[in-house]
């Protein structure tokens, strides 16, 4: 396994930021660890690259417990902490020599980082001269260069703009070919752009754990909106098979839910015509990965 958690816990006084948490994830998996601010995803993180011990349990990476054996941790872990820090008055390659230092890296190596992680033309500049997109390559550039197996990216697109955000989401599927990735976020889109898997925590504790395609297959509600030209007869939707629930909107908008796998739209469309209606509007407000999350991770 690339990565063992078993059991952790952890506060911070009487905070429980970790709540007996455990998963694995295994050689070359993307995994996405997506929950709200506050959740645990850093602490988790942060435990599992030896910057801090939990209170129970245990954890390994690359079968090297993070407590008994810190040093083959670090070397099997390609960190990006969450507020990275990059001193500004460095450049580039100068940053990245000083980091290679400490894990006596080759020069060759510095320029395949820099090549890697898409910074050649930005690498003559100090860092303070950077976007933070680029800023965040150099992050990852770092993570990089002792060519750990595992990379642990605590919210690596937070702060970008769209386009910077796409490019970086490029930049870690592209190193993620070769590499076990494991990567936090509060952004559901995150997880389905760049993610095999999806571990979501909330409150410290893990409340689902998933391949991708497994969670979209468990949306079977649909939701309709359509607007009718007139006013409908309610006994009419007891024609419509497989409908769970309706509701009256606005005026001749209705919100149908149905419990099926098929688009139901062209079957509405048929049933006004059968009864006389005309659809005016008729749009899939599916129930998307997105309200999955907001149903796993919502306070009760
Ligand atoms: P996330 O990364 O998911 O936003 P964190 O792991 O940073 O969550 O935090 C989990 C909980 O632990 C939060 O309630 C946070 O306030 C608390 N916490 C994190 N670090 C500390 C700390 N050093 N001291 C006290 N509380 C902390
Ligand atoms: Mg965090």
């Amino acid at each position: 396994m690339s990565i063992e958690v078993q059991n952790i816990s952890k506060s911070y006084g009487a905070q429980k930021a970790l709540d007996n948490v455990s998963f694995s994830v295994k050689k070359g998996e993307i995994v996405g660890f997506l929950g709200p601010n506050g959740a645990g995803k850093s602490t988790l993180m942060k435990i599992l690259t030896t910057y801090i011990n939990a209170d129970e349990g245990k954890a390994s990476v690359n079968d090297n417990d993070v407590n008994e054996n810190q040093k083959a941790v670090q070397l099997s872990v390609g960190y990006l902490a969450e507020h990275n820090p990059l001193y500004l008055d460095l450049y580039v390659r100068e940053y990245l020599e000083f980091n290679a230092d400490v894990y006596k890296v080759s020069k060759a190596r510095i320029e395949e980082v820099i090549e890697l992680t898409g910074l050649t033309p930005e690498s003559h500049k100090k860092i303070g001269q950077l976007s933070k997109g680029y800023r965040q390559r150099v992050g990852l550039a770092t993570a990089l260069l002792h060519n750990p197996d595992v990379l642990i990216l605590d919210e690596p697109t937070t702060g970008l703009d769209p386009n910077q955000l796409v490019e970086i989401r490029n930049v870690i599927k592209n190193v993620g070919k070769n590499k076990t990735v494991f990567l936090s976020t509060h952004i559901m889109q995150e997880v389905e752009a760049i993610c095999d898997r999806v571990i979501i925590i909330n409150n410290g504790k893990i409340v689902t754990d998933k391949k991708l395609d497994k969670l979209v297959s468990e949306i079977k509600e649909q939701i309709i909106e359509v607007e009718f030209d007139k006013k409908i007869n309610l006994e009419l939707f007891s024609k419509l098979t497989d409908l769970t629930n309706y509701k009256n909107t606005h005026n001749n908008v209705w919100e149908l839910t149905f419990e099926t796998e098929n688009d139901m739209r062209s079957a509405l469309f048929d049933f006004a015509q059968e009864n006389g209606l005309k659809t005016l509007q008729l749009n899939l407000k599916n129930k998307n990965l997105e309200t999955i999350f907001r149903e796993k991770t919502s306070k009760k």
